[in-house]
Parts: structure tokens; sequence; C-alpha cells
């Protein structure tokens, strides 16, 4: 039980990595306040012993700060919501740079804006926020505006872990591989072959397949925990090799 006693607010958490990573939040002791903008998919939550569900868009800042006025303290924050967009530069519109902005990165700094102040009064918290190998780490064919976006993330992480740490406030950022969540799952039944999209997405993989989102929680886990305590303002690759 790492977390015993520790609160958790996390962001896009009614599938895929935001889920697991909540439920794993859970089963280490904290009290995790799980969110999403699609209430549905809460639902899943009824009777988890330790998860609140809430819904929120985070792209509502009045609804970032009227659930974080609800919840008496926070310790742990993981930003998990994020949009990939397909395509080059030359395919991406003024609205699909903007969109993706808004939600993979100013969405966090709202988000952190919110948390921050009561972390600074307890003098301790953990930000995790969700970047991907696809940013500063990696170039990848066909996600200009998502590597853009997701690069500022790791920025973002930084000056945040640069601005606090000398009070007790850690901010990390993960950068996963390729997750089989069903957002992928979309992006690959949208091609006209999806057999071969899938191929496609698993050869990107050094070891072969993709990762499930359980694979995922733990560095998180460990990150919101005090075993990550002399650990901030670091970019964590969870890949699968993709950037050896
Ligand atoms: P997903 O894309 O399958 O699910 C996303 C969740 O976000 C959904 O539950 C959706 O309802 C929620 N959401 C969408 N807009 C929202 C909003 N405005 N406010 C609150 N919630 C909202 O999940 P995933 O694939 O696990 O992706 C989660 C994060 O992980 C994203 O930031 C993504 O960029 C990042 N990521 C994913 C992969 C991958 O391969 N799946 C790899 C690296 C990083």
């Amino acid at each position: 039980m790492r977390l015993k006693g520790k609160v958790a607010l996390v962001t896009a958490a009614g599938q895929g990595i935001g889920r697991a990573t909540a439920l794993a939040l859970a089963a280490e002791g904290a009290e995790v306040w799980a969110t999403d903008v699609n209430p549905k998919l809460l639902d899943g939550y009824d009777g988890v012993p330790g998860v609140r569900a809430v819904p929120l868009d985070v792209l509502d800042k009045a609804a970032i700060n009227r659930v974080v006025a609800g919840i008496p303290r926070i310790d742990i924050l993981f930003n998990c919501a994020g949009v990939v967009h397909n395509g080059s530069l030359l395919q991406a519109s003024d609205a699909d740079l903007e969109f993706a902005f808004q939600l993979n990165v100013r969405a966090q700094f709202w988000a952190i804006q919110a948390v921050l102040p009561g972390m600074l009064k307890n003098q301790g918290g953990s930000i995790i926020n969700m970047a991907s190998v696809c940013s500063s780490l990696k170039g990848l064919p066909n996600r200009f505006v998502y590597g853009t976006t997701k690069a500022a993330v790791i920025g973002l992480t930084k000056s945040v872990a640069a601005d606090y740490v000398g009070q007790g406030v850690r901010c990390n950022a993960i950068c996963p591989g390729t997750v089989d969540t069903p957002s992928l799952a979309d992006r690959i039944n949208a091609n006209a072959d999806p057999v071969e999209a899938r191929k496609n997405f698993i050869a990107r993989q050094p070891m072969g397949r993709l990762a499930q989102a359980h694979e995922i929680a733990p560095l998180v886990v460990f990150l919101a925990s005090d075993e990550a305590a002399f650990v901030t303002g670091q970019a964590y690759s969870i890949d699968g090799g993709m950037t050896i």
C-alpha cells in the first residue's frame, strides 16, 4: 500500500491508460477521484473501493476549478487527457493544432494551476503529465500536431519541476510507446485495411507487440509515491524499446 493516505485526481480516467492508472493508484491505497468527459465511461467504477467518479471536461477551466475545489486535498495529479491527430504538417489545419494544444497542453496547465496552491500549502505533491515517445524524444511520421503538443508537455513539465523543486512539489512526464487502448483501436479501424494498420503499429515496436494499459500504470504509481521522492523534471519513456 504505497499510496495509503494520499489523494489522487486523474483526468481521462474513463478508459485506456487513465482507467488502468486510476485502478492501480486505488489498489495502492490512494483515494482516487477518477474523472472523464464521458460520464458513461465512469459507470465502470461503481463499487470499486477507493474510487470516486466525477464527470470532468478538461477543456472547461471553470469545471476543473470546481472539481478541484470540491476535493479537500490533492497529493497526486495525473494529467492523462489527450488527443491524437493523424497527418503531416501540410495536412494539419489551424483548428487541428489549436484543438490539440487545448486538450494536450492547456488542460494540463489549467489542472496544475488549480491543484498547485493546495500542494504548496501542504508542502508536497506529485504531478504526472501524459506526454508520449512521439514528442521531443522522437519524430514519427504523420504525427505533426501530436508530436508538437507532446513535446510542449515535456517543456511544461520541466518548467513546473524547476519552479517548485524547493517546495516539495515534483512534476514528471511519462512517454509511452504504442498502447492498445480503445482510441488506438478506433484509429486502427478507421483504416481501409485495419489488419495491415495494426501490423504497422506493431512494427514500430521493437518488442514486436503493443503495450497494454496496465503496463503503463505502474510507472505513474511509482512517480506518485514517496519512492520517487528524489525524482522530478524527468520525461520517462515506457515504450517497449522505441527510443533505444
Ligand atoms: P483513450 O484515447 O482510449 O481514451 C481517452 C479518454 O479521454 C476517453 O475516456 C475520453 O472520454 C477522455 N477524454 C477525451 N476528451 C476529454 C476531455 N476534454 N476531458 C476529459 N476527458 C476527455 O486513452 P489512451 O489511448 O489511454 O490515451 C490517454 C493518454 O495517453 C492521451 O493523452 C494519449 O495521447 C496518451 N498516449 C497514448 C498512447 C497510446 O498508444 N494509446 C501512447 C502515448 C501516449
